[in-house]
């Protein structure tokens, strides 16, 4: 039996005796919604989570989710949905959580976002639906704002416990067929928009395994892995096909999927998995890594399963790890549940800059992970035999606020010292790799070598070819890769839905097509014509 922050029974019980006390009162004014406490979910005890890979963070009780639901105080101008990139009713399914109808309320989220059980868990909401929330400003404090991810969460748990989830309508066949290359989140949200109106839709994917950063990158204590394998067996049932091991640029040219085998629409979602390395003296040492090749060791191959798999591991005792963002705070806590005895980040601003999530930078303090602010590695030292023995660290002060608005690190001359170290894990930010753009002639990219698309719809310099998330925006979050995805799978719907349209209207009277049916050899014609050339 694990060991919890605070025993889950608990938790349920007060929640429980309060709900019972409220409800006594009829409806609540804003005073009395204001006063309700914050409802916290059961967490697993730090001592006894830092070794595990178990998930960290339970869901809310329900009651806890009724409670939480009844802070809302329905804002007629409502902020958190402003915050919200795709623009989710937080109210309506608050509302609806608050009045027990799960039911109601999961299909709320679900008109608007696809993967509220990833997105309640891993969604930097401190910053997007709850930093303007009404009750957080009311309290003064962002920190008890209406959980609203929690609830999320909750709600997307709650329905996939209940029952296999309902497939969702999938239209008559189109005839027509759409590619989706990466199956992270903006491929996933195209495949199953595009699905929705009846195309044939192939997800190609580079690695064995399906998911994107979602698989191999964010660990399984902060995102179990049965979670992404529902959301993928419901894109499966609803007849999405898969294509694993399919690199498009070197297995299949992404030019080739229109040109030779009859894909009518291709999406690009193939993310931002190139790492960056600083570059200083000593990276090319021996235990150096990047963080997403050690994550992608730990979770995708198995490497959390010693003896389960022959993935190798190195394993080190005192690791130091860094960068100030989620992929930090992922490489640093699985560093310790891989066995380091001693794992410290190592970030050049202060803390209020830190990009990952307020939760995780918490859970990591917690679990013993030392974070030193203001400080970084500019050179890594190595034994004499090639391997990490240090690294030399540099300390910072904060100047003046550059492009992204955050406090620039000045480095304060002279100030630096040797940290012993056996290991280095990188995770100052990932590129996109240029396989897929340097194979696709026309197809044009940014100096960053991001794919340039159209605001409004996501297509891209070629016609017919979409784009949208991390290839895109640059390594950004889960729930902008969705929203890209989204945007594009709307395009790509227009496009093939007035083509059916036209093509019916051309057709011969007598042989008129079916305005759902498709005139391949016309539309192939019209395809030859126009690959390879750039768009107006
Ligand atoms: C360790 C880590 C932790 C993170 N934590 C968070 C978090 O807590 N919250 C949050 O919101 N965001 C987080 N992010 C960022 C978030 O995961 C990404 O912004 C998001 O996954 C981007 O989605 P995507 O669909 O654009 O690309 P990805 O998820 O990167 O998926 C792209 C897929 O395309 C495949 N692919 C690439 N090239 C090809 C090709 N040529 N042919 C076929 N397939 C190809 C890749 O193998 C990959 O599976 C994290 C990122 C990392 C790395
Ligand atoms: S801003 Fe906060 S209080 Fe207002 S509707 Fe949204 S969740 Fe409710």
């Amino acid at each position: 039996m694990p060991r919890y922050v605070e025993d889950p029974n608990k938790l349920n019980a007060r929640a429980r005796g309060l709900l019972e006390e409220l409800r006594e009162k009829g409806t609540l004014k804003m005073k009395e919604r204001l006063a309700i406490p914050v409802q916290k979910p059961p967490v697993l005890d730090p001592g006894e989570r830092s070794r595990w890979q178990e998930e960290v963070e339970k869901p809310l009780t329900p009651a806890q989710a009724v409670l939480e639901s009844m802070r809302c105080i329905q804002c007629k101008n409502p902020a958190c949905v402003k915050g919200c990139p795709v623009a989710i009713d937080i109210p309506e399914f608050l509302r609806l959580t608050a009045e027990g109808d799960f039911a109601a309320a999961i299909e709320v989220i679900k008109r608007t976002s696809l993967l509220p059980a990833i997105c309640g868990r891993v969604c930097p909401q401190e910053r997007q639906c709850q930093m303007d929330c009404a009750v957080g400003k009311s309290l003064k404090d962002v920190g008890l704002a209406v959980a609203i991810g929690k609830v999320e969460r909750f709600l997307a748990d709650w329905q996939r416990n209940q029952a296999q989830a309902p497939i969702p309508r999938v239209k008559p066949p189109s005839g027509r067929k759409v590619a989706v290359i990466g199956s992270g989140p903006a491929g996933l949200v195209v495949a199953a928009d595009c699905r929705r109106e009846g195309h044939q839709v192939t997800l190609f994917e580079a690695f064995h395994k399906l998911g994107g950063v979602l698989r191999y990158g964010i660990p399984e204590f902060r995102l179990p892995k049965e979670v992404v394998d529902a959301e993928i067996d419901l894109l499966r049932r609803m007849g999405v096909e898969f294509r694993t091991n399919f690199v498009v640029g070197r297995t299949r040219k992404l030019l080739d999927l229109m040109d030779k085998d009859g894909y009518d629409a291709v999406f690009i979602g193939s993310g931002a998995g190139l790492p960056v390395f600083t570059g200083m003296p000593g990276e090319d040492l021996v235990g150096v890594f990047s963080a997403n090749e050690y994550l992608t060791r730990a979770n995708m191959m198995g490497a959390i399963h010693p003896g389960r798999t022959d993935t190798p591991m190195f394993s080190s005792r005192r690791t130091v790890v860094l960068g100030g963002g989620n992929v930090a705070m992922d490489a640093c806590r699985m560093a310790q549940r891989l066995g380091a005895e001693e794992v410290i980040v190592l970030y050049r601003r202060g803390r209020d800059e830190m990009p990952a999530r307020a939760e995780e930078v918490e859970h990591a303090i917690e679990e013993g992970i030392e974070i030193r602010f203001l400080e970084n590695a500019v050179a890594v030292l190595g034994d004499g035999s090639g391997r990490v023995r240090a690294v030399t660290v540099q300390r910072y002060a904060l100047g003046e606020p550059d492009a992204s608005g955050r406090r620039r690190p000045v480095p304060i001359e002279g100030d630096t010292y040797e940290l012993p170290a056996d290991a280095v894990l990188v995770a100052i930010g990932n590129n996109s790799n240029p396989l897929l753009t340097s194979t696709t002639p026309g197809l044009e990219v940014n100096a960053r070598g991001n794919i340039v698309v159209d605001s409004e719809t996501g297509r891209t310099s070629l016609e017919r070819v979409y784009a949208g998330g991390d290839i895109v925006l640059g390594a950004a979050t889960v729930i902008l890769a969705m929203g890209e995805g989204r945007r594009a799978a709307r395009s790509i719907n227009e496009m093939l839905a007035r083509e059916a349209i036209e093509e019916a209207a051309d057709a011969p009277r007598s042989h008129a097509a079916p305005t759902t049916h498709w005139a391949p050899g016309r539309l192939r014609w019209r395809r030859r014509a126009h690959a390879g050339r750039r768009g107006s």
